[in-house]
C-alpha cells in the first residue's frame, strides 16, 4: 500500500506554469512516489478526473493545484462542480495563482481550499503543499 503511486493534479492554463511546476517536481525528486498530471482548464480536469474522453487517473489525486482564471470553465466553476461531486469532494485543492485579491482569496476558502499560493510557487511551498496534503 505504501509503494502506491500517488497522483498530482495540476489545473492550469498556462504552459510556462505547468513547466515551471514540472521543474519544481523533477527537483524535489518527487518521480518514484508521485505521478503529476496537468489539464488546461476546469473541463479537462473533470474529464480527466472521471474518465471521460481521458484515461481515468487512478488512482484519485491526492492534492490538485487549481489556477483560477482559465478559458472555459475556471477554478471557481471547477471547485463548485468537483465538490458537489461524490467521487471528488474530498480531494485537496490548493489554489495557485497571481490574484492576490481579498474576494478571490475568501471565494476560494469558502470553496473549502486546503491552501492559496501566489505564483510563482517556490520550492518551499511546492514541497510542503504536496507532502502536507497528500498524506491521508
Ligand atoms: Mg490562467
Amino acid at each position: 500500500m505504501s509503494k502506491e503511486i500517488k497522483n498530482i493534479l495540476v489545473v492550469d492554463d498556462d504552459i510556462v506554469d505547468v513547466m515551471a511546476v514540472r521543474r519544481l517536481f523533477k527537483r524535489f525528486n518527487m518521480g518514484d512516489n508521485y505521478m503529476l498530471h496537468s489539464a488546461e482548464n476546469g473541463q479537462e480536469a473533470l474529464d480527466k478526473l472521471r474518465g471521460n474522453g481521458y484515461p481515468a487517473i487512478v488512482p484519485i489525486p491526492r492534492v490538485i493545484l487549481l489556477d483560477l482564471n482559465m478559458p472555459k470553465m475556471n477554478g471557481f466553476e471547477f471547485l463548485e462542480e468537483m465538490r458537489a461531486d461524490p467521487n471528488l469532494k474530498h480531494i485537496k485543492v490548493i489554489v495557485l495563482t497571481t490574484s492576490d485579491a481579498e474576494r478571490d482569496r475568501t471565494h476560494a476558502y469558502k470553496s473549502n481550499v486546503a491552501g492559496y499560493i501566489i505564483k510563482p510557487i517556490t520550492l518551499i511551498q511546492f514541497i510542503d503543499a504536496i507532502t502536507t496534503f497528500s498524506r491521508y
